[in-house]
This record gives C-alpha cells, structure tokens and sequence, in this order.
C-alpha cells in the first residue's frame, strides 16, 4: 500500500485498512503560461501540525468558514 508523507517535516500520514485516520492537505497545482514552470504539475502533502506553523507566518490570516457536511 502507498504511503504517504508530510513533505515539510517527513510525518507518516496515519491510514488504517487504506482509510485516513488523520487529515492532510494534498496540493496538486499545475503552473501556467506566467509563471517560471509552465507545463509542470507539482504536487505536496502537508500535515495538520505543518499547516498551522504555515498559517502563523501569513501576514493575511487564511480565511475560515464553517463546512457543512452534506447527509
Ligand atoms: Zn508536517
């Protein structure tokens, strides 16, 4: 089974029986024309922990909303 990891710190993203059993954030961003990686496609994991030590350094706070879990 794949394993994933936090890219910023190395954490081993917990699954149990290939179900997450911790959140992460996964970023697939595919740069465009203007940038200096037109053409490529780069991909990450962060943690939860590596998340909130990123968000401390904004100089704008992330915005947060409240999610609506669709039953
Ligand atoms: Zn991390």
């Amino acid at each position: 089974m794949k394993r994933i990891y936090c890219n910023k710190c190395g954490h081993e993203i917990k699954f149990i029986n290939g179900i997450a059993h911790e959140d992460y954030v996964f970023v697939s961003k595919e740069w465009g024309y203007f940038s200096q990686k037109d053409g490529k496609t780069q991909e990450f994991v962060l943690c939860e922990g590596c998340v909130e030590k990123l968000e401390r350094e904004f100089a704008i706070p992330a915005v947060w909303k409240d999610t609506t879990e669709m039953l």
